[in-house]
């Protein structure tokens, strides 16, 4: 789950990391006071769940209250387009009306989960307020990383090595170090799966904080903070994936492509996605319906699937092992009668139960197009996007 920039820094200010003063508002008024009450000079920015506001005109600077005024009347209600947005944009209902910073140096610093380790890591670079995806691309020796045991937690030392790397002063040092510390046990408490500053500045007046944050959350780890739930928003969350959840279908993921995959197992979508794009499509979404035995369940996932515009056919890729293809086949058929557009649907269809799971679809007289591996359900979901 993503949270708001102005929320993510609430949270890591609890926890120590020191932010700008600040305030949000939701009109241009309410801007005007904020900016007047922080003594005029300050910086409007747009809140959504998405980088790069700054580029796309979502970050503005103002020296006066009538300036801060006029900037947020630009930005609230703007369809703001970043590189993390899509092409149709992010609507602003929030601006966060912050203290201007004498900015020296933009670094960046963040703490995520390295699967490879199964350990927190520690990233800063002296490359901040850039993409650090293009940094990591261009020069990845400019990032520097800490591998964290989880068991003893941001030792000193480690902290240390990172203020050297980013090339700190001896009291620079000293703010940076704690400040790393309080980030890290923020993303440890509040089960984060990222914590990211980006930059953290070095101010002419000898200060050390975050200019902006990003904090995401596992999922899994929600039922034991109701307090970061409470910061969901729904209207920054694509409306078919907020469904799918409301459904109990926790594995829907909207892509751009045009073929949609009800599909079991993480690992089978992924395969199936990739078979999608060797046969030269592209696919709608990544939904796994996992060990759902349950007609209804096929159904909604099949519904949801279809209510895509994008969508010109369907991929049914089904390995039964726990999951019955039974179960999945008179949830295609129900899902095929109840739809108002006709979607052609190819099914591969294999494992537990598979003979009566053919039987009632070949009885159900419906057009179901068969696949006996992959490959071939991959290129006939192919070809029938093509021709619909
Ligand atoms: P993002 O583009 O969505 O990542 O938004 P940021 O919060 O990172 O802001 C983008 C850029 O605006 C930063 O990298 C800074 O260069 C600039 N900026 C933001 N706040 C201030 C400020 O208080 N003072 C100065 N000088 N620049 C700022
Ligand atoms: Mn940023």
């Amino acid at each position: 789950m993503k949270v708001h920039e102005f929320q993510a820094k609430q949270i890591l200010a609890a926890f120590g990391v020191p932010v700008p003063q600040g305030r949000t508002a939701t009109t241009a008024a309410e801007a005007r006071e904020i900016a007047a009450s922080l003594g005029g000079k300050c910086v409007v920015k747009a809140q959504i769940h998405a980088g790069g506001r700054g580029k796309g005109g979502g970050v503005k600077l103002a020296n006066s209250p009538d300036e801060a005024e006029q900037a947020a009347s630009q930005i609230l209600g703007m369809q703001l387009v970043t590189h993390q947005t899509g092409p149709e944009g992010q609507r602003v209902k929030t601006v966060l009306i912050e203290e201007q910073m004498a900015v020296e140096r933009e670094l960046y610093l963040a703490v995520l989960i390295d699967g490879a380790s199964a350990r927190p890591v520690m990233m800063a670079s002296a490359a901040g307020g850039m993409e650090i995806e293009e940094v990591a691309a261009k020069t990845p020796e400019a990032i520097h990383r800490v591998s964290i045991d989880p068991v003893t937690g941001l030792q000193p030392h480690l902290a240390r090595e990172l203020c050297f790397d980013l090339g700190l002063s001896g009291d620079e040092q000293k703010q940076a170090a704690k400040l790393m510390t309080a980030l890290y046990a923020a993303f440890i408490e509040k089960d984060a799966s990222l914590a990211e500053i980006n930059p953290l500045v070095t101010t002419k007046d000898g200060r050390v904080l975050a200019l902006d944050a990003k904090m995401n959350f596992d999922d899994n780890a929600l039922f034991r903070h109701a307090e970061v739930e409470a910061l969901r928003d729904r209207d920054e969350e694509d409306p078919s994936e907020v469904e799918a959840q409301s459904k109990g279908i926790s594995n829907f993921i909207k892509l751009e492509g045009n073929i949609g995959c009800l599909v079991n197992g993480a690992g089978l979508a992924m395969a199936t996605m990739d078979s999608i794009k060797l046969a030269g499509g592209e696919p709608a979404n990544f939904l796994d319906i996992a060990t759902a035995n349950d007609v209804t369940k096929v159904v909604d996932a099949l519904t949801i699937i279809a209510a895509d515009p994008n969508v010109r056919a369907i991929l049914v890729n089904i390995f039964g092992g726990m999951a019955r293809v039974d179960v999945i086949a008179e949830g295609i058929i129900q899902a095929q009668r109840q739809m108002e557009k006709a979607i052609p649907v190819v099914a591969r269809l294999a494992g537990t139960n598979v003979e009566e799971g053919e039987r009632l679809i070949n009885e159900s007289g419906l057009p179901v197009i068969r696949a006996a591996d992959l490959g071939e359900a991959a290129a006939k979901a192919v070809e029938a996007a093509r021709a619909a």
